[in-house]
């Protein structure tokens, strides 16, 4: 059980239900620290078509499948996306996810045991035009002792003067950077965030 090698192909994950959000990935081995664990996939949209496809959702859905590549680029992972989708937020998270070459890899920061849930910090920007109970309806339950209470980022609208510094952005090498997943724009309704 405590091999190095679990056999080619063996999945690293399976989806189930999960406490903190709908379903999360649960890890069926041993994952060591930086793994590369699944490689997130879906449609490559412009932000403008993503807005487009998502403006009129329901004010329940808070969940996100939107991952940022660049400007111009957003995964829509709602289409063609793969189990990827299904990793959660934590605000402690095991993984991160790593934007290298206009792809987003989710990677394990410290070595994971069999059976802990997959989870990486979204953080999700904020953007002038969000509601004013933006961070309810993004409100984070991931029971960590540092939670901040929302999958926004930074945590207050008004970011303190060391935000920046503490974005562990500093240790990447320079062919990879730390990514971040998108919210819906323009959300308009007041969600249960359930
Ligand atoms: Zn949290």
């Amino acid at each position: 059980m405590t091999g190095k090698s679990a056999p080619r192909g063996a999945p690293y994950f399976k989806v189930r239900r999960s406490r903190v959000h709908g379903r999360g990935a649960f890890a069926l081995r041993r994952i060591r620290k930086g793994t590369r664990i699944i490689e997130y996939l879906g449609e490559r949209v412009t932000h403008q078509e993503a807005d487009h496809r998502y403006q009129d959702r329901g004010e329940r859905d808070n969940h996100t499948f939107l991952f940022i590549v660049d400007a111009r680029t957003v995964i829509d992972a709602g289409v063609g996306g793969n189990d990827a989708r299904f990793i959660n937020h934590s605000c402690g998270p095991n993984c991160e996810a790593v934007i290298e070459g206009k792809r987003v890899f989710i990677e394990a920061i410290r070595t994971i045991q069999p059976g802990e849930e997959l989870n990486y910090d979204y953080q999700l920007g904020r953007s002038p035009d969000d509601p004013p109970d933006v961070d309810e309806i993004y409100a984070c339950r991931c029971g960590q002792p540092g939670c901040r209470g929302t999958m926004l980022w930074p945590a207050k609208k008004k970011p303190p003067r060391s935000a920046a510094a503490r974005t562990p952005e500093g240790r990447r090498p320079k062919t990879s950077q730390r990514g971040t997943a998108r919210k819906r724009s323009r959300v308009r309704t007041k969600g249960s965030a359930r």
